[in-house]
């Protein structure tokens, strides 16, 4: 979305929102299908591609010990975008609000371009980003990129504090100026999901068990009912609670690739959905949820379950008569179905190959999409995420001339958050077929995440250029993605993994551990960091390029074999071994204070961590 967009607009309140669903879908299909008409022949030889990085910004208190979110991300974003709106053209970075309003997203000023030559500048850019966030700081602020607050939702988990107060999102925990205002469409998000879903969320994660974890949590829930306010306190064996869409406060870490057309778009899209799990695991990041320890080590279940809108009917709880559809997964999840022709075909007589779970899709749009002559593939994955109803819609957006506008079409799409995103050429510009990744966990520094976004870069390079078939059925992506999230899902768990990616036709699935999926299994799977470096060695690159890349690939080898830790482990050894732990699981402000202080000396280089980074 652009700056403008995004700051525009009077969201219209949620019963009239659902009543004009079908006015967005309508008019947002024909928006697609012009497009789609308009674009589907586009041709992009330029390889752009970006990232995207969220941070939190915090404010330390060295006296009080304690460190909580600071709530000035509007007044630190008006500085940082007027760059922007003076030279929109040669801006070095934009910045984005986001959901929390301690967050805000940054992107280079311009897509990189070709991958090898631009891999060096992707870490100085971040390392540019950060400064410039920096200049807008208080002196007791920072910028961290941290997936997870750790004492997020925990009384006065900000500053300035916030009572916890009855909010548009109903929470007993998030307080509602925790959210952006300045951006009408997070609370809106907010407040629509809520209302659409109709039950309350019993959002449970694992606390996970140490010598001393009580058996129970103690949480106070409070319910306004015709103004009578009623506090209930629930014990709630071993489980930290949220109860609201506060799980879209977390920071990740995207990014988008350029295609040379749709059919390329449509490859990637497919083979980078299995790979997904495997780097979700590889960056998870995010152990202490609420102020505990907890049996996860990743926010994407989390967010999930926060941002689920589907009403009791279409999650199969009761009988369809309002709905029309039955969903299985939520707006936020891993892909439903493959949109290349080889991940889309029936094979073994009709029996679905690598799209073996049924997908929910609107038979009226499929049937109008393939009229207009929409390949069949990506007509059921538009059909398929048409199946959701708008969340937000600002009144002045309403009515609109489908020739020249998208912003239905956007509405939905950007609203379906799946691990990877096919994003349409914009008619009339020189930007092509798209796609996005989307799983990644945001590392502690600048090296870290500029190592994840070179090697995913260098990934969709090799998949292209040795025509690799990562496909494995969608079911085992979904169970990867489940086994990705546990608590030392690297040490612990295996996945199903394509192991002979040079067969187009290959339905060899095995079970892999990160490690051999990463640095290969002797005899049997050559890994995908030898793919890379041989691919590498086969590329014309200067030594310099050649270095940073192999400390690069060197970090995701020694994370992949447990050499080295993920963030996700060292943030619970760092919890574990504080001196004042006292092994109940309970992330307290000082061990907070002190993690964040330490994760502050990490990303600034003073602070030592050989068992994060091998130095
Ligand atoms: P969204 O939030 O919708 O995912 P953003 O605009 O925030 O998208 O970020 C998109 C990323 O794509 C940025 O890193 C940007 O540099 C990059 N990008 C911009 N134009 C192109 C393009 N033509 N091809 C590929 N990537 C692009
Ligand atoms: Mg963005
Ligand atoms: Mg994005």
């Amino acid at each position: 979305m652009t700056r403008k967009e995004l700051a525009k607009g009077s969201p219209l309140s949620w019963q009239e929102t659902k009543q004009k669903a079908s006015h967005v879908r309508k008019h947002g299909l024909k928006q697609f299908i012009n497009i789609y008409n308009k674009t589907k022949d586009t041709r992009s030889p330029a390889l752009k591609w970006g990232d995207e990085i969220e941070y939190m910004i915090i404010a330390l208190d060295q006296s009080a010990k304690t460190a909580h979110v600071s709530l000035r991300s509007n007044e630190i974003l008006e500085s940082l975008q007027r760059e922007e709106i003076e030279n929109p053209e040669t801006a070095r970075f934009l910045w984005r609000p986001e959901y929390g309003a301690y967050m805000v997203e940054g992107t280079p000023g311009k897509p990189y371009s070709g991958v090898l030559k631009d891999l060096l500048t992707v870490e100085p850019c971040m390392i540019q980003r950060r400064k410039e966030i920096q200049k807008y700081l208080k002196s007791n602020e920072i910028a961290v990129t941290l997936t997870s607050y750790p004492r997020l939702a925990c009384p006065f988990f900000s500053e300035p504090p916030l009572p916890q107060e009855s909010s548009s999102s109903k929470s007993t925990f998030f307080p509602d100026m925790a959210i952006n205002h300045m951006y009408p469409r997070y609370r809106a998000i907010t407040f629509n999901t809520r209302e659409r879903r109709g039950d309350d969320y019993h959002i449970r994660i694992p606390v996970m068990k140490d010598q001393l974890t009580r058996n129970s949590i103690t949480e106070v829930f409070e319910f306004e009912e015709e103004e009578v306010e009623e506090t209930l306190t629930e014990s709630i064996p071993n489980f930290v609670c949220y109860d609201s869409v506060d799980g879209m406060g977390y920071c990740c870490l995207q990014v988008t690739f350029q295609a040379f057309n749709m059919d390329e778009a449509r490859t990637l899209y497919d083979q980078l959905a299995p790979i997904c799990p495997i780097l979700l695991a590889l960056t998870a990041a995010s152990p202490v949820h609420r102020g505990f320890l907890t049996g996860t080590d990743c926010r994407w279940n989390i967010i999930s379950q926060c941002v689920d809108c589907r009403t009791k009917e279409e999650r199969g709880l009761e009988p369809l008569s309002r709905d029309r559809f039955i969903i299985p997964k939520s707006r936020y999840d891993s892909i439903s179905a493959y949109i290349s022709n080889e991940g889309s075909r029936y094979v073994k007589l009709l029996i679905l190959m690598y799209n073996d779970v049924p997908v929910v899709l609107n038979d009226h749009y499929l049937l109008e999409l393939l009229e207009a002559g929409v390949e069949e593939p990506i007509a059921r994955h538009i059909a398929h995420l048409f199946v959701r109803d708008p969340l937000v819609l600002f009144s002045e957006k309403v009515d609109q001339e489908d020739e020249k506008e998208i912003d239905h079409f956007d509405n939905i799409q950007s609203t379906n958050w799946q691990t990877v995103r096919l994003k349409l050429p914009l008619p009339d510009t020189d930007v092509g077929w798209r796609v996005e990744f989307r799983p990644c966990e945001v590392q502690i520094t600048d090296f870290e995440n500029a190592a994840f976004v070179c090697f995913i870069a260098l990934l969709t390079r090799i998949i292209l250029s040795y025509k690799l078939n990562f496909l494995i059925p969608i079911s085992k992506v979904d169970e990867n993605m489940k086994r990705s999230q546990e608590k030392d899902a690297i040490k612990n768990c295996k996945f199903y993994f394509n192991s002979n990616p040079f067969d187009s036709d290959s339905d060899e699935v095995t079970e892999m551990t990160i490690n051999e999926i990463i640095n290969g299994k002797d005899g049997y799977f050559s890994g995908l960091i030898p793919l890379v470096e041989s691919f590498l060695n086969a590329t014309e690159i200067e030594a310099e390029t050649h270095q940073r890349l192999h400390d690069y690939l060197r970090l995701i080898s020694g994370r992949a074999s447990g050499e080295l830790q993920t963030a996700a482990s060292w943030i619970r050894s760092f919890v574990r071994s504080h001196p004042s732990y006292k092994f109940d699981s309970q992330v307290t402000e000082e061990i907070t204070y002190d993690l964040i202080t330490a994760i502050n000396q990490l990303e600034q280089g003073t602070r030592k961590e050989p068992l994060l980074y091998g130095y």
